[in-house]
């Protein structure tokens, strides 16, 4: 065949879709750890919130009923993954709570049919499952709870009813107390509050009572994210257009130090940067990623890693309900295991956490990497410990206070220390 034939092939047919790295992985193979976690992405909302980036679209009711058939099939395919009982499951979206009772109670019976969920009925595992107030009911949280739930996690972002409407969000922020009541009658005892910080126009006073009104719910667990402008949001395009200032930068930082004050005041710990729980309440979920533990993923958009790879399904409700081989979903972005790679991310969420990383166990596994980059590694621990960002007492590198302030910037200082 002409060599130029050979080339212009490929330019004619459409690009292949990488495979599911899954079906790379021996589920059975020795050495290989048991998956314990679960993420489970529902991509339904009432409406697009104008901060949002994440993968949800405008629910229109025609489409749920086929989206739980495809996500029982994804779910039965991948199970084989998860051999052993599973410790978390975290329902995310979009709104999960939009999906209609009696879909959850189908996808709750293939849940319980196909995975290990021993823990989560005697209540030492955790199944969260995030909750737009304006969508509980008394009937779908009876659903859950008889499904395993114990844990809500209640987007409320603000109880002002002004920045709620800067956000474009639309709930009555009474509802918040309504569903959190709802929930903890039902049997759920463990409710996490989402607030957004820094809205344009808010003021430190009103931050305050926002985490005042959320506290008086009885939560546990609070997570509090200043407001990002990420791109192709309608947020971002207001701003852009000039409809409103951004908050200033001091005062998103005295949001941030006054939420740190208020809420340890309060007996609340940061065990993450933006994450504030009372002792034992952390989200074991979301500890998993921090950690970089192995997690499942399933429905459009949830990115899952497993045995060092990663991979992200198809961000696309169409392309997910498509009929595909063996119930896997379409994936994107697949990333091979990658031992520099993965070492990165340890670092980055790591350092995130209040209980820092284990510095033996870094520098083992950068001596693994380069003969130098072990010795690079301590030279950073060094600077930021003199700069008093960095405490390395106790065999852990934990940021301080100081430190919490510039993760990013010093977790890029270590990163860049293992090219
Ligand atoms: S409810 Fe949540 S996922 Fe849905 S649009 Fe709003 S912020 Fe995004």
């Amino acid at each position: 065949m002409p060599h130029n034939i050979a080339i212009s092939l490929p330019e004619q047919r459409p690009p292949r879709a990488p495979a599911h790295p899954l079906r790379a992985i021996d589920p059975s193979a020795p050495g290989l750890d048991p998956v314990r976690s679960l993420y489970v992405h529902i991509p339904f909302c009432a409406h697009k919130c104008h901060y949002c980036d994440f993968y949800s679209i405008v629910d229109r009711q025609d489409r749920q009923r086929a989206f739980a058939e495809r996500l029982e099939h994804e779910l039965d395919a991948v199970s084989p993954w998860a051999p052993a009982p599973l410790r978390t499951i975290f329902v995310g979206g979009g709104t999960p709570t939009l999906l209609r009772p009696d879909l959850w109670r189908s996808l709750l019976a293939v849940l319980d049919s196909r995975y290990d969920l021993s823990l989560i009925h005697d209540g030492s595992g955790e199944f969260s499952v995030e909750c737009n107030p304006e969508t509980a009911t008394p009937e779908l949280f009876d659903v859950l709870v008889e499904g395993g739930v114990n844990r809500i996690s209640m987007g409320a972002q603000s109880f002002d009813p002004r920045h709620l409407k800067t956000l474009e969000r639309w709930h009555d922020p009474d509802n918040v107390a309504r569903a959190a009541g709802l929930a903890r009658a039902a049997g759920i005892d463990r409710v996490s509050v989402d607030l957004i910080f820094a809205i344009p126009g808010q003021t430190l006073d009103e931050w305050r009572t926002d985490m005042d009104t959320a506290l008086s719910l009885g939560t546990e667990h609070l997570s509090c994210y200043a407001l990002t402008y990420e791109p192709g949001t309608a947020m971002t395009a207001r701003l852009n257009r000039g409809d409103f200032v951004r908050a200033d930068e001091d005062l998103e930082a005295d949001m941030y130090e006054l939420c740190v004050d208020h809420l340890s005041a309060r007996g609340f710990e940061r065990y993450e940067v933006s994450n504030y729980a009372r002792p034992g309440k952390e989200c074991r979920h979301n500890l998993a990623y921090w950690r970089q533990e192995q997690w499942l993923a399933c429905g459009p958009s949830a990115s899952g890693h497993v045995a060092g790879w990663r991979w992200k399904n198809t961000p696309r409700l169409d392309t997910y309900l498509a009929p595909s081989e063996g119930g896997f979903a379409p994936v994107v972005d697949v990333e091979e295991a990658d031992d520099r790679r993965a070492l990165a991310e340890r670092l980055l969420s790591g350092l995130r956490l209040r209980e820092g990383l284990d510095s033996a166990m870094i520098l083992a596994r950068a001596g693994g990497i380069g003969p130098q980059t072990a010795g690079r590694l301590e030279t950073i621990a060094g600077k930021w410990e003199r700069e008093g960002r960095l405490d390395p007492s106790g065999g852990r590198w934990v940021l301080t206070d100081a430190g919490i302030l510039a993760a990013d910037r010093i977790a890029a200082d270590f990163i860049a220390a293992l090219a």
